[in-house]
């Protein structure tokens, strides 16, 4: 590919979004920014525009876009400002851009991840929920399109890099058995099961190993997150749900594994910063600086694993089971968790109504074929409205 590239960054306000930022910015040669996305932090979102100079920025109202347009004239910026999903749709697509960066959380980066999967682009997938959601879909989508998909969720990541280039032939058929999907545990893997009632959503947020965004923090916490990966992984690779084991591992160092039939069994390790699997995406197949520590294996010194505990974690549980059924059940399960993690994030709700919540919604709504993506965004409205009537029903 010739550079520089022009890269369009959903959601550079966040988490992800900044890693990515961090990255590109060590490589001026190979990358410029076409566009960059915020929502809530908009302050943020100039001060990112004044640092990498993008020819869009993409925010979600009129008027929020009239303030944001007449601060980057006043710095002296060309950057034009673009409004809403269709925004986010545009910079996404435009012929100009080759890689999106999928980084807005929840399943409001569906559309706009979808727009840059038809057009054919190289999409580095941050926002797993697109892909849970949709995932049939989605993948024909990449397909149809001849879209080039690197995870940078960093199991993903891993588990892509321990694959033989040619995986897409079929796990069976490139010698793989199983793959290994690790898990820190977060941060309530060792607390006592009745404390679990009380804990709060500092608590929830405070994650062992990684830094991250406050929804995603929840998931962790509650494995929530490993099993919407477990869903990310069947659909990355082609995997049944019964070939991917969740292993919980505390030091996040190994970032998953993959075991072969001849008993070889390939892992990725490296330091917990997401800078690591942007960079290798971002330049893949070469390899680019990304600012991470090398990895200090005496400093580390142990590395332990252990089976997760489903009493402990019963959203893992109800995330395998939605894998299992298929058809409208990931949607349902990622948009009753979405609203229950607001809830709990909001203090309306205990930390184990969490499950409970998605637990009620998935009992009350038969699983249903979608073969479209109308039918995917019926399912996520059915699946929040019943959310939402549990929380009145409770009187939250
Ligand atoms: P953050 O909450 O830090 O950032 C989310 C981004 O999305 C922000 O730019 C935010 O804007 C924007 N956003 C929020 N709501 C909307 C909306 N309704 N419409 C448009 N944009 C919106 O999350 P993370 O960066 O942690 O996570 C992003 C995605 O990456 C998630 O899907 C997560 O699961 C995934 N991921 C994250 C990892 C991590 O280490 N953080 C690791 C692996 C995957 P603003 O901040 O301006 O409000
Ligand atoms: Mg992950």
């Amino acid at each position: 590919m010739s550079h520089p590239q022009f890269v369009t960054v959903l959601g550079a306000t966040g988490s992800i979004g900044l890693s990515t930022l961090d990255v590109i910015a060590r490589h001026p040669q190979r990358y410029k920014v076409f566009a960059l996305s915020g929502y809530r932090q908009l302050a943020e979102l100039l001060a990112l525009c004044v640092r990498h100079v993008p020819l869009f920025a993409v925010v979600p109202d009129e008027k929020v876009a009239r303030t944001l347009q007449d601060d980057l004239c006043a710095a002296g910026l060309d950057t034009r400002v673009l409004v809403g999903e269709g925004g986010l749709c545009e910079v996404a697509a435009d012929p100009r851009v080759s890689t999106v960066v999928a980084a807005i959380v929840g399943a409001a980066g569906l559309r706009p991840t979808l727009a840059a999967v038809e057009a054919g682009k190289k999409i580095l997938l941050a926002n797993k929920e697109a892909l849970v959601m949709s995932g049939a879909l989605f993948m024909q989508a990449v397909r149809r399109s001849g879209a080039v998909l690197l995870p940078i969720d960093s199991e993903h990541n891993a588990i892509f890099q321990c694959l033989p280039g040619d995986y897409a032939r079929g796990l069976g058929a490139v010698g793989v058995r199983r793959i290994l999907l690790t898990a820190s545990g977060g941060p309530f893997r060792l607390t006592p099961l009745v404390e679990l009632e009380s804990v709060t959503p500092e608590q929830a947020c405070a994650h062992p190993n990684w830094s991250m965004g406050r929804k995603i923090s929840v998931d962790s916490a509650s494995m929530m997150n490993k099993g919407l990966e477990l869903i990310e992984a069947c659909w990355l690779f082609d995997a049944q749900p019964s070939q991917v084991e969740v292993v919980i591992h505390p030091q996040s160092v190994i970032h998953s594994l993959v075991d072969y039939i001849d008993g070889s069994v390939l892992a990725q390790l490296g330091n917990p910063d997401m800078r690591t699997p942007i960079a290798n995406a971002l330049a893949w197949p070469e390899r680019i600086e990304s600012g991470v520590k090398p990895l200090d294996l005496f400093a580390i010194a142990r590395l332990d694993f252990q089976a997760p505990d489903e009493q402990r974690f019963p959203c893992l549980r109800l995330a395998r089971q939605a894998a299992e059924g298929g058809g409208s059940a990931p949607a349902m399960l990622n948009a009753a968790n979405e609203v229950a993690v607001a809830a709990f994030l909001e203090r309306r709700i205990r930390y184990p109504e969490i499950a409970s919540i998605i637990d009620a919604v998935l009992n009350q709504e038969a699983v249903v074929d979608v073969a479209e993506l109308a039918a995917v965004f019926a399912a996520d409205t059915q699946a929040r409205h019943l959310a939402e009537q549990w929380l009145s029903r409770h009187g939250r």
